[in-house]
């Protein structure tokens, strides 16, 4: 391919492509203001194969776990960085029905060595688990440490435009695609929940949601695995944990004194004794996620040359690495992207 990929967008999914893209030789551009409000910036980055109150999963779930973490230690290699941590996620039983889910989702001999058994409630323990908890096999990426180098490295080789798309500058015609002076082969749309806004993609079923975050500094330390219960607390070294997220429907990424309150107030849930903390960070992002199905990772109907990579809902760190490699593979080689979405390629 000789002409030139455009990537609108630099955070896990756009970042992704560019490095999948690059190492098949595909010579690529991304385009991206610099924001801080989005979804990639406030994540935990926690790689949870099982999630919400019916331990979720994209299916088979040890395959996808397995998919993301070759796909971030293939990062870590191109950007020699430490960007995967191993890392248990305690998740504490709330009622009878989440317990039984566990052991429906435990029946099934897939899920077995990531999903523990469940342990009954310890006394000497400073969770607060009195209906018990199970644990998690997970990892945490560091997501903050991936967008920077990447777009240093982006920036390094000038394939790095720090400005917003105006749609108006792309130009799709019988004699190619171009956006400014640059011929392109593609255009990918990795927006995050702004691909509601763009008008090749407004009226797919997006599903977006508010989520707000803290980061905490505890001086006494924090456990050193992650807990989960409806919130999750991540430790991130240090005296320094990350507590989230909320669950709202504004669509824009603005903190509110409710959801820090609420963070605050979640803390009593997953420890008996809660440290007393100061505020780090408070940031907010919006999730976008697809109402009928998985990701969107496909071609628009009626302008092929332009592509839509996003719709990764809360579970980015899982789906993007395979997405992004698959989509890689079919701009590249012109592989086939998986007609069911949730498929793993
Ligand atoms: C509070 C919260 C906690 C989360 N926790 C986790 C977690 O622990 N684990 C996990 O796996 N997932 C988590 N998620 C979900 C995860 O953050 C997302 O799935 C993922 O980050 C989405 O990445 P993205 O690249 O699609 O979108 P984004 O990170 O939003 O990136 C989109 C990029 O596109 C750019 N852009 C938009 N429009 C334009 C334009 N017109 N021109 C140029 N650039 C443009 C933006 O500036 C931005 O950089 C969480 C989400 C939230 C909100």
């Amino acid at each position: 391919m000789s002409r030139k990929v455009l990537i609108v967008g630099q955070g896990l999914a756009g970042s992704l492509l560019a490095h999948e893209l690059d190492l098949r030789g595909v010579d690529l551009l991304v385009i991206d203001p610099g924001r801080a409000e989005t979804a990639t910036r406030v994540a935990a980055g926690l790689l949870n194969p099982f999630t919400g109150p019916r331990f979720q999963s994209p299916e088979p779930p040890q395959a996808w776990f397995a998919s993301a973490v070759r796909g971030w230690r293939r990062m870590e290699q191109r950007l020699s960085a430490r960007l995967l941590q191993d890392m248990k996620v305690s998740r504490l039983i709330r009622d009878a029905s989440e317990l039984e889910r566990l052991r429906q989702r435990r029946a099934d001999p897939g899920n077995g060595t990531l999903l523990g058994e469940w342990l009954p409630p310890e006394a000497s323990s400073p969770l607060n688990d009195p209906l018990g908890r199970t644990e998690i096999r997970a990892a945490r990426v560091d997501l903050p440490l991936f967008l920077d180098r990447t777009r240093d490295w982006l920036h390094e080789h000038g394939r790095l435009v720090y400005e917003e798309l105006d749609y108006a500058d792309l130009a799709f015609t019988a004699h190619g695609a171009g956006w400014k002076h640059h011929e392109l082969a593609a255009v990918v749309c990795c927006q995050g929940y702004q691909a509601r806004t763009n008008p090749w993609f407004a009226t797919l079923p997006w599903r977006v949601s508010h989520g707000e975050s803290l980061v905490l500094r505890a001086a006494d330390g924090w456990p050193g695995r992650a807990v989960s219960r409806g919130r999750n607390l991540v430790p991130l070294g240090g005296d320094q944990a990350w507590l989230g997220a909320t669950y709202g429907r504004q669509t824009e990424p603005t903190t509110t004194a409710t959801g820090r309150q609420v963070l605050l107030d979640s803390l009593g849930e997953l420890l008996k004794a809660p440290p007393r903390v100061d505020v780090v960070e408070h940031r907010a992002g919006v999730r976008a996620g697809n109402r009928h199905g998985f990701y969107f990772c496909h071609r628009h109907p009626d302008e092929s040359r332009l592509l839509l990579f996003g719709g990764l809902g809360s579970r980015g760190t899982l789906i993007a690495p395979a997405c992004a490699s698959t989509l890689a593979a079919h701009l590249a080689d012109g592989r086939p992207l998986p007609a069911c979405p949730g498929q793993l390629a």
